[in-house]
């Protein structure tokens, strides 16, 4: 038997005896029975905790990081392995995290060893959910135009100013937060600092969208200390961690993250049967030809992209991480998950536009959702219009026009 082999048969056998039954019902990434951890974490379900320390616990939450900050220190390989033995059982995500995602790579790359051993760890075990604080009213796809400022008083920054869409403000406890340090120059004037969002100064106000979810926050700043030792990089340096982290940010959303919001609660095309009905059933196939066609010709779409993004993810576990490349993966990501729910509403007809109510199942309301969420997904995370700019002038090496 091969190590990888043993290693898939440990895997499964640890699996088999740790996964609590009510955290095999695949992936939904409804807001309530997706495990994001925390301070303020609500266990509505005690298994969801246990799952989540049960797999902390391994490093199997990040597992490819190092054992040193709590990772797995697993090698891409094994971590593949342990990525289908997780679909096998069917296994929901044991912990929802933008520090895992996002921040806990830069940190790698970019932090001191006092800010990888206090950051990573805690991201590792879900201890503290982390929200990003880019995108300012009059700085989205401009972000370089950011203007929340952090003056240096000695010992620590004074930061003041506004961030918006900053998802999940309300219910994070620490944020990563672009500030302007320089005045002077533009790219060259942004840091990159952590800080607690129960500082005194810290106000996140949610704001209700289309879909009726309140995911993200306008942030207010207002006379917020925050520490020397939260900077990360140098000084007026920020500029490269933040492009760095937009690619990961890119990476994770094309993979089917979607900041956790893009799911429809496990009723996909893939499960429509329900939708055959609507649609009018011949022989469990669509009696619609045109629609049919169109939900095939999707499904082909999709799944070459699926494997396009895994070769994307392994060439760049290979190399230095992410490229500009992942603007073309994410600027397709966003299209193909809007085309599904598209057409996931289409085959439902009536029943893919109800809001509430007893005469819609569970999952027909959560398509509908979907749907509209799905409407930011060409917005969030640099828009697509900024995605081809990338691809145009990084990828390409076309000239700037802009
Ligand atoms: C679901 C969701 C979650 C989000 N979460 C977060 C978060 O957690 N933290 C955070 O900081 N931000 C977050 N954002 C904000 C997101 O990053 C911004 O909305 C995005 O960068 C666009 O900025 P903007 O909204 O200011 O639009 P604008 O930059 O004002 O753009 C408006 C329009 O102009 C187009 N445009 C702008 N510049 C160009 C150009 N140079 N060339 C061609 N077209 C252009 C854009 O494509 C867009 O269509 C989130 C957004 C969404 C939708």
């Amino acid at each position: 038997m091969s190590d990888l082999e043993a290693f898939r048969a440990e895997t499964r056998a640890w699996l088999e005896a740790n996964c609590p039954a009510s955290m095999r019902a695949g992936v939904v990434m409804d807001e309530d029975s997706s495990i994001w951890g925390g301070r303020r974490a609500k266990w509505s379900n005690p298994e969801g905790k246990l799952w989540l320390d049960r797999m902390a616990a391994k490093g199997w939450t990040a597992p490819t990081w190092p054992k040193e900050y709590g990772g797995g220190g697993l090698s891409n390989a094994e971590a593949r392995v342990l990525q289908q033995e997780l679909a096998h059982i069917r296994a929901r995500p044991a912990l929802m995290s933008f520090g895992i995602w996002m921040l806990g790579p830069v940190l790698l790359e970019y932090a001191n060893e006092e800010q990888k051993k206090e950051h990573l760890p805690r991201i590792v075990r879900g201890e503290i959910r982390w929200c990003q604080g880019y995108s300012e009213p009059g700085a989205g796809s401009d972000l370089a135009g950011l203007r929340t400022q952090a003056i240096d008083k000695g010992d620590h920054y004074l930061v003041n100013g506004q961030k918006v869409w900053t998802s999940y403000a309300d219910q994070a406890d620490w944020i990563f937060c672009l500030v302007r340090t320089d005045n002077s120059k533009k790219h060259e004037g942004i840091s990159f600092l952590l800080f607690d969002m129960a500082s005194p100064g810290v106000e996140a106000r949610p704001i209700k969208l289309i879909s009726g979810a309140s995911p993200f926050c306008e942030t207010f700043f207002s006379d917020v200390k925050v520490p020397k030792k939260n900077l990360v990089g140098k000084l007026n340096g920020g500029w490269d961690i933040a492009k760095r982290l937009l690619q990961y940010e890119r990476q994770n959303i094309s993979a089917g993250g979607f900041g956790g919001g893009g799911g429809t609660g496990g009723y996909d095309i893939e499960h429509a049967h329900a939708a055959l009905e609507h649609a009018g059933s011949d022989e469990g196939r669509i009696a619609d030809r045109d629609l049919r066609a169109r939900i095939c010709a999707h499904k082909m779409e999709a799944r070459a992209f699926a494997l396009t993004v895994r070769r994307a993810e392994e060439e760049s576990k290979q190399g230095k991480g992410p490229s500009a490349a992942t603007s073309i993966i994410k600027y397709a990501a966003a299209k193909i998950n809007q085309d599904r729910t598209e057409l996931m509403v289409e085959a439902l007809g009536t029943q893919g536009l109800g809001w509430e109510g007893q005469s819609f199942k569970p999952g027909e309301l959560a398509a509908t959702r979907a749907w509209l969420r799905a409407k930011g997904n060409s917005i969030e995370g640099g828009t697509s219009e900024v995605n081809l700019n990338v691809v145009s002038k990084r990828v390409l090496g076309l000239m700037d026009h802009q």
